[in-house]
This record gives structure tokens, C-alpha cells and sequence, in this order.
């Protein structure tokens, strides 16, 4: 969803390779461009299916995906919605509101899809043209409000039609549930897709789930997998990461990261630099990464406490500028960090 300039991965696949063929598994891989960043999907393949094949179906139904929710694309639907064009949702359009509707519920509004005026007013839209004026917040304010926004006979309605939908922040989560659920219904059953950064896993490579590196949230560490904080492993569940050390600009000083505080309009401002969520869909995870980074560590830190389905590995920097980690008790046995340097 986001152009290839601003692709980041915010974490990277530890793919081991050591012995493709432990216990009679064959894996094969495939890989390309999806949403403004790159994919790699690694399969065991008992049932000799051409992975030449597989990548034109892969790249088939991201080119639907995109049709529908890509704001990069001014034919999908989602623009024409915020073109106020009379036009029937599709499947994907309506499973990503009804899923982003439940994680704005779950987060007090901390992630809202309604936040599309201050992303591009902030300059992170599809134009990347900041023309944010502190004289024009209370008006794009009162677009802001997932509540704002319902669906009445498969059309999206909005209180106000200057209102713009983001899907950016659930995007990348979304459609590895919908890869997901594809390479299930080819009966496959050890599986890694990951797009973005963002990774949902069925199964094991080498019996034992699945190794994803967690990048060090350095500023311009743009290399996914150049220098790691953690590895976690990984098992039939999703894995999805938000960080403000990627997608970032300054401006005399002030540091302005791409995840917007729908509640201030400002760019999120904590010390937070690096959210894992594991959940079992990607979206759930990916939404709730994004929600985090906009609640800070302390709200963060509740918020899981309060939901024990989910497990929650954040990076944070103390009054010392040093790095702080803090992970759910039930993920320390399935996370190794690197205190090296
Ligand atoms: P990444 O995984 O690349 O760090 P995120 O998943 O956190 O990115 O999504 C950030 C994108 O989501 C922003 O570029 C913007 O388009 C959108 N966004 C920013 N703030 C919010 C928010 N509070 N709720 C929902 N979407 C947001
Ligand atoms: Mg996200």
C-alpha cells in the first residue's frame, strides 16, 4: 500500500535453509512486490505445485487487493469512496472495515482508519506533501471518528463526505490472512508469508515453528535484518511490528514518525520505538502494532495485560537514550535477544 521509495520491512524473516529436505519436507520460495514493499512466502511443497504458478496467483490476487484498498491507486475503491463515488465494497473492503472497526473499538480510537486528512496533511499520504496548519486542525479534527463512518447496503457511508479512509496501517496484516487462507485451501500445511515485515506462519519449517528477527530500531537501520534486537519464535500465528524509526522525517528538529494520534492530530510523540504484536490473524496484530505505538509503553504495557490472547515484545528508550525491552511473560521462552551491542 505504501511506494516502493518508502518500502520498509520492519522485521525480517530468518530464513534457515539449512536443510530443506528434514524429514522428507521440501520448502520452495517465492517472492516479489506487493503494496509499496516486498513479499516472501516459503512453502513446503509435498505436492509438487510449479511456485512459478503459485507467484502469478500471489501476484494476482495482490493486484485485486490493490484494486480495492490501495489509496496509491486512483481506479481502486477505496479512492473512489474517498471520492464520495457511488460504489459497491467488495469482500476485501468489507472484512478490512469490520475487522478495523473491532481494533478501533478495543483501542479507545488509538487506531482509526478515519485518519487519512491528517496522514496527508502530515505528509505521508500518497502526494508525501506535508501541508500541515495548526489554523486548520479543529476542521480536519471533525473528520477524524471511526464512529463516524458506517456500512448500509454494501456502501460506505460518512458523516462527512471530506471524510478519508487509510487502510495502510491493516493493509499489509490483511492480506497475509487472505494469503493465508489461499494457501490452506491448496491443503498446504507448513507455510511463512510475510509482507512488509508483517508475518503470519501455519506449521513449522524445521519442527519447530518458524525464527523471525526483530530489526533494532535505529534510525535509517532501512537493511531488514542488518542488525537485530531479537529473534522470536514462531508457531500457527501472526507476528506483525510498528516502529517510528523507518518512516520518519525532521524538521528543525522535531522528529515526525508516519503513526498519527487520531485523538491530537499530531504525529505519535512517545518513547516507544518498536511494537511486536502476536496475535493469531495478521490484521489483529498489524492494527493493534500501529495502536500501540500511538498509546505509548505504559497504555501499551495494560492494554496486553488485559488481552491473553495476546503476546507483545516493545523496544523503548529510557532517560538515558539507552534501549528497554519488556515482552509477555508467555512469549520469554519463545524470544532470544541480542545485547551484544
Ligand atoms: P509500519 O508497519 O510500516 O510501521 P503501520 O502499520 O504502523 O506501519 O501503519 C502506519 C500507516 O497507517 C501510516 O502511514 C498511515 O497511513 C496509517 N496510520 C497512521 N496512524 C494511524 C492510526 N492511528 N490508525 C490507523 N492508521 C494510521
Ligand atoms: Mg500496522
Amino acid at each position: 500500500m505504501k511506494t516502493i521509495k518508502q518500502a520498509s520491512l520492519l522485521v525480517c524473516i530468518c530464513i534457515v535453509f539449512i536443510s530443506c529436505r528434514q524429514k522428507q519436507l521440501t520448502f520452495d520460495r517465492i517472492s516479489g512486490y506487493a503494496q509499496g514493499s516486498t513479499y516472501n512466502i516459503i512453502f513446503e511443497n509435498g505436492k509438487k505445485i510449479d511456485p512459478a504458478e503459485l507467484k502469478n496467483k500471489v501476484d494476482k490476487i495482490f493486484h485485486d487487493f490493490d484494486k480495492s484498498l490501495s489509496v496509491y491507486d486512483d481506479s481502486s475503491l477505496i479512492s473512489k469512496v474517498n471520492r464520495n463515488e457511488d460504489i459497491v465494497l467488495d469482500t476485501f473492503f468489507l472484512e478490512i472495515l469490520k475487522r478495523s472497526n473491532g481494533i478501533s473499538a478495543e483501542t479507545s480510537g488509538a487506531f482509526d482508519i478515519t485518519v487519512g486528512p491528517l496522514v496527508r496533511a502530515w505528509g505521508f499520504g500518497p502526494d508525501a506533501h506535508k501541508n500541515f496548519d495548526v489554523s486548520r486542525l479543529d476542521s480536519i479534527m471533525a473528520l477524524i471518528g471511526y464512529e463516524k463512518i458506517l456500512v448500509k447496503d454494501g456502501h460506505l457511508i460518512k458523516k462527512n463526505p471530506a471524510m478519508n479512509i487509510d487502510v495502510n496501517a491493516i493493509a499489509q496484516g490483511y492480506s497475509a490472512d487472505v494469503l493465508y487462507r489461499y494457501f490452506s485451501s491448496l491443503g498446504l500445511r507448513n507455510f511463512l508469508i510475510e509482507i512488509g515485515g508483517e508475518v503470519r506462519v501455519r506449521g513449522a519449517k524445521n519442527g519447530d515453528g518458524w525464527t523471525i528477527g526483530i530489526d533494532k530500531p535505529e534510525d535509517n537501520n532501512d537493511t531488514p535484518g542488518a542488525k537485530l534486537k531479537a529473534v522470536i519464535k514462531l508457531k500457527d500465528k501472526a507476528l506483525a511490528t510498528s516502529g517510528s524509526y523507518r518512516k520518519f522525517y525532521i524538521e528543525n528538529g522535531v522528529k515526525y514518525s508516519h503513526e498519527i494520534d487520531p485523538k491530537t492530530g499530531y504525529p505519535a510523540k512517545n518513547n516507544l520505538l518498536s511494537v511486536s504484536i502476536i496475535a493469531d490473524e495478521c490484521s489483529t496484530a498489524d492494527g493493534l502494532a500501529t495502536a500501540c505505538m500511538v498509546m505509548g509503553v505504559e497504555k501499551t504495557k495494560k492494554f496486553i495485560k488485559n488481552h491473553t490472547e495476546l503476546e507483545a515484545y516493545l523496544i523503548y528508550s529510557n532517560e538515558k537514550g539507552d534501549y528497554e525491552t519488556w515482552a509477555t511473560k508467555r512469549l520469554s521462552k519463545n524470544l532470544k535477544e541480542n545485547n551484544s551491542d
